[in-house]
């Protein structure tokens, strides 16, 4: 079985190719256009996805070392998403399932976030999560405990009531002044910081839910405060700042993480969604595999932010079961799992 994957919910142009569930290609076109606007510009991220969609399938291909006439089926995400964004991923599933007389299946862009785990590398790969597991997604969009009780079961036991956990680190970044998306440049210069310089506030909340607004206005006023005194304050303390930051937001994170896990007594834990790239995070999961026994699952950089092996390696478990959609299948730009 061999399934053409096909990503492009917001400002990324991905295709990969997927044969029984190892890895063929993974081709990812970022667009760079945004970076000047601090934010993605939807009708600029549907018009760059229109110009990468031919050549980014083409080459998924090509790097796959197979001929189009070998695949089984499209995958393609279907939401949520930017609507101009998936229209873009949408129709050309669309046409090219078509032409190639092959079933489309949609995906859902969340649950794939999550089955990136079960991405083999080598026919041989082992290294994939047992059911039921946790998983914190965390991404640009997205801040959710998900219980995982097969791919095609996952219930969502916690999520953001405001800002997600990737928006936050974007948020705090950009009003230091770091571009975007701020997140990576965070990370890179809290390496070299102290996390323990400032303290911002943390949500008190119940259950399993998550907020991050609080922190984003206690963050937005320390700065406020502290530019009064000294007009160099974030030039020279960004690495205090960003390492402050990006533990306050781990805290938060695991401390529900923890809760959930233990509650419900699952000790097999994974973290997915472009957050998941957050050294400092993957540090805290290795923390608590070893203090509290946790079977951890990690995805690698290239799984973490938004790619077509995803939407692929779930496309080849809906495969499977035949789940294929219609040729009216329309995007759909919010959604829960
Ligand atoms: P969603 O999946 O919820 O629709 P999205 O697709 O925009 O949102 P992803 O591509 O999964 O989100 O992740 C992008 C987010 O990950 C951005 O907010 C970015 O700042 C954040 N991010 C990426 N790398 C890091 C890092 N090393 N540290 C912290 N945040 C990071
Ligand atoms: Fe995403």
């Amino acid at each position: 079985i061999t399934i053409l994957g096909i990503e492009s919910s917001c400002d990324d142009t991905s295709a990969s190719v997927i044969r029984d569930g190892v890895l063929l290609s993974n081709i990812i076109a970022g667009q760079a256009v945004h970076q000047s606007y601090g934010g993605v510009v939807p009708e600029l991220a549907s018009r760059a996805h229109q110009q990468n969609i031919i050549p980014v399938v083409a080459e998924a291909i090509k790097r796959a070392g197979i001929d189009k006439s070998e695949l089984s089926a499209v995958a393609f995400t279907r939401g949520p998403g930017l609507m101009g964004s998936l229209l873009v991923g949408t129709s050309f599933a669309k046409g090219f399932s078509a032409s190639l007389g092959i079933p489309m299946i949609e995906i859902n862009h969340l649950q794939a976030h999550v089955l990136a785990h079960f991405i083999k590398e080598t026919p041989d790969d082992t290294d994939q999560p047992t059911y039921p597991f946790l998983c914190l997604l965390v991404s640009g969009g997205n801040s959710q405990i998900i219980k995982v009780n097969a791919y095609n079961d996952m219930e969502v036991i916690g999520q953001t009531i405001d800002d997600a956990a990737g928006e936050a680190f974007d948020k705090c970044a950009k009003v230091m002044g770091l571009g975007y998306p701020g997140g990576p440049v965070v990370n890179r210069l809290a390496n070299e910081g102290n996390p323990k310089a400032f303290e911002f506030n943390k949500p008190h909340i119940q259950g399993y839910d998550y907020s991050f607004s609080g922190l984003k206005t206690s963050f937005l006023y320390t700065l406020r405060d502290r530019l009064k005194e000294d007009p160099d304050f974030i030039e020279n303390n960004k690495a205090d700042l960003c390492a402050s930051l990006q533990s306050t937001v781990i805290d938060i994170l695991m401390t529900k993480l923890r809760k959930a896990a233990k509650d419900l007594n699952i000790k097999e834990v994974a973290v997915a969604g472009g957050v998941s790239a957050n050294t400092g995070l993957r540090d805290a999961f290795h923390d608590h595999a070893a203090r509290y026994g946790w079977k951890i699952h990690i995805p690698k950089f290239a799984f973490t932010t938004d790619n077509a092996a995803m939407v692929a390696i779930t496309g080849y478990y809906k495969y499977m079961d035949k789940d294929f959609c219609a040729m009216d299948a329309a995007p759909f730009s919010r959604v829960v799992l």
